[in-house]
């Protein structure tokens, strides 16, 4: 049986794949992937991620990573602003979140950049996409203060403990997994996926990192999420069928259609 398949998470426009992308769609085409979420990492990639969307597979999503909030300059938000009103298939804000692995010097500059992009979410009744690494008290902290969209949003490679993911999926965010899901010692992360309600999951690849377990060492590709998808459906003891139809449901909720966003963004 064919299923549908979705990538809430790809990075088509990282420059590492993006003189691949027309043969990546057309091989995520003919594998069932039906949508792509296409997140950018950093300003540069922003007219890509709006070029690729010209492919009726992807959607997009605008935005400033965390990795490099050293990009950030004072016009950001109101080219951000434009960018997304100008573009109807770019339906999200992302990847946007805070990054504390390498340590803390930026805090202060990574909190202001995601506050005021989570403002523009608000504004413009869009969804976020979030990172968020050794930073979860702060995560929340700024999510309190700072106020998730209507759309809410997607806590993207999902990685943390239960407790954390019932405390995002109290906040109304949903939890996306990819790759490491499949790896056999993931045990913390399995147990976290066999615990989140189906209508809350979404499947991802963050194309081109983080494969699954028999594409480890390779890069990632959307129609990784297959592996996703069987895991998860393995992990709630329910069917590939199931989890893929849910999967999907809850994506197009979260990109929603792109007549639809643009009158809402109007
Ligand atoms: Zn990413």
């Amino acid at each position: 049986m064919d299923l549908n398949y979705t990538d809430i998470h790809a990075h088509l426009a990282d420059p590492r794949i993006l003189p691949l992308a027309a043969d990546i769609l057309e091989e995520s085409r003919s594998r069932g992937v039906r949508g792509i979420l296409a997140n950018a990492a950093r300003v540069g990639e922003w007219p890509d991620i709006v070029r690729l969307t010209a492919n009726p597979l992807v959607y997009g999503a605008l935005g400033l990573h965390p990795f490099f909030v050293e990009e950030w300059y004072d016009g950001l938000i109101g080219d951000l602003r434009r960018a997304l009103r100008a573009e109807p298939r770019c339906v999200a804000i992302g990847e946007i979140g805070l990054d504390f692995y390498r340590g803390r010097t930026d805090a202060a500059r990574q909190m202001e950049a995601f506050t005021t992009q989570l403002a523009l979410a608000r504004e413009l009744n869009l969804p976020v996409i979030l990172h968020n690494r050794k930073a979860w008290p702060e995560f929340f902290d700024v999510l309190r203060q700072a106020g998730l969209p209507a759309r809410g949003g997607v806590c993207h490679h999902f990685s943390a403990s239960i407790e954390i993911a019932r405390q995002a999926l109290d906040a109304g965010l949903y939890l996306s997994f990819c790759g490491p899901l499949t790896y056999p010692n993931a045990r913390r992360l399995k147990a976290v996926a066999a615990y989140a309600p189906l209508d809350r999951v979404l499947t991802e690849t963050d194309t081109p990192d983080l494969p699954p377990e028999r594409y480890r060492g390779q890069e990632s590709r959307p129609f990784h999420v297959q592996d996703v998808v069987r895991e998860l459906a393995t992990l709630r003891g329910t069917t590939e069928p199931a989890v893929a139809q849910q999967v999907e449901t809850n994506f197009l909720a979260v990109v929603g259609d792109g007549v639809e966003w643009w009158r809402g963004k109007g």
